[in-house]
């Protein structure tokens, strides 16, 4: 019977059902210090077998180009499937365009496709570039035009904070699914509920793409309410509570994040969910004990339908949909 466990994360082991997906996200680096921090984590993480690995993309060209050569060290360099981001902010749709035939021509089989945040920074209204894309549906209209190439986009628990409502934020979701999405990672959260409520939602669209929780561990709190706040993300009172008196504390610190982090996955795994992205921030640690945490093991064999990687369907296993409360609560009865 297929059934999910109430605990089912007490189960999760290497080479187990149900069988955990992994992405990590990393940010090109701006220093020689910093590109070894990154190659760092990405050579402790690789092992674990990723889906694939996600590189952000910022405003400005010398960002961009950071963007583009840490995607292509991945491909030269790794076993690595690497996801560019890529985003509609300042360019017009031929410098985009030209972004996206230069990934195709490099080996590049997965974008993450963006609107991104206003040249002024998170907190200034957004205005299209007069010849560029308009919104992320419209990028990603664009680069199936050009190439059948893996697209993710986002996706707001919380709503975006651009966002009148969650209804207008589901409907901008499924134009970016009907334009070619195949996937849809989160903004990071920190209340499962708000995930489930959300995906609930989702379904309910009749959207089916797979909606992957983006976890971020939390190091630094006063960064991460300060980075929340911008983005439209709560930090609930218990979280700040968690790390009060710590501040010069970064070994408890980083217990503390694991702890937090490590309680949120397994609470989504007894709740249906395979699949993760994490938010590195380029460091390895967290994320590695994490994964462990999840049955992930070095050098596992990669399942056959995870080696195609170009197009995973939604299904059981890696790439399976999270369930909606109903589902799950009809999968915990043992009558699905
Ligand atoms: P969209 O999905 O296009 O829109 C989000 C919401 O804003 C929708 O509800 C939509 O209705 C509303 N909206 C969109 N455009 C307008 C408008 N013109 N006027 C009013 N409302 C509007 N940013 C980067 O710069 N680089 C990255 O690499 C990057 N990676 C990210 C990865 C993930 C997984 C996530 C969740 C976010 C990432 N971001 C990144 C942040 C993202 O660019 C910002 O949140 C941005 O403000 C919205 O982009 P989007 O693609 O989510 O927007």
């Amino acid at each position: 019977m297929n059934t999910v466990d109430p605990r089912a994360s007490r189960f999760v082991h290497a080479g187990a059902s149900p069988r955990i997906g992994v992405s990590f996200e990393f940010f090109p680096p701006k220093t020689a210090e910093m590109e070894e921090t990154l190659w760092e984590a990405i050579n402790r993480l690789a092992p674990l077998k990723p889906k694939f690995v996600s590189v952000t993309y910022g405003a400005g060209g010398s960002t961009r180009e950071r963007t583009h050569a840490t995607v292509k060290r991945i491909l030269a360099e790794t076993m690595l499937v690497p996801a560019a981001h890529l985003t509609c902010v300042g360019a017009t749709c031929t410098e985009v365009d030209a972004v996206i035939h230069g990934y195709r021509e490099a080996g590049v089989r997965h974008i993450v496709a963006l609107r991104g945040d206003p040249l002024g920074g998170l907190g200034e209204p957004y205005a299209p570039h007069p010849g560029g894309y308009r919104h992320a549906a419209d990028l990603v209209a664009g680069i199936k035009r050009i190439a059948d190439i893996e697209v993710s986009v986002s996706a707001y628990p919380e709503r975006h904070p651009d966002s009148p409502t969650v209804e207008a934020d589901i409907d901008m979701l499924k134009a970016k699914v009907d334009a070619g999405a195949s996937r849809a990672i989160t903004q990071f959260f920190f209340e499962n509920d708000l995930y489930f409520r959300y995906l609930d939602r989702v379904r309910a669209r009749g959207i089916e793409v797979p909606i992957v929780p983006g976890i971020l561990p939390v190091q630094n709190i006063k960064q991460t309410k300060s980075f929340a706040a911008r983005c439209g993300t709560s930090v609930p009172d218990w979280l700040a509570e968690r790390f009060d008196g710590l501040d010069h504390d970064p070994m408890t610190r980083k217990l503390i994040a694991a702890a937090v982090a490590a309680e949120q996955v397994i609470d989504l795994v007894d709740r249906g969910v395979t699949d993760f992205h994490f938010y590195t921030m380029n460091r390895a640690d967290l994320v590695y004990a994490i994964c462990h945490l999840l049955g992930l093991r070095p050098g596992l064999p990669v399942e056959e339908e995870e080696a195609g990687q170009s197009n995973p369907k939604p299904g059981p296993g890696a790439g399976a949909l999270p369930l909606s409360t109903g589902e799950r609560e009809k999968k915990v009865q043992g009558n699905v």
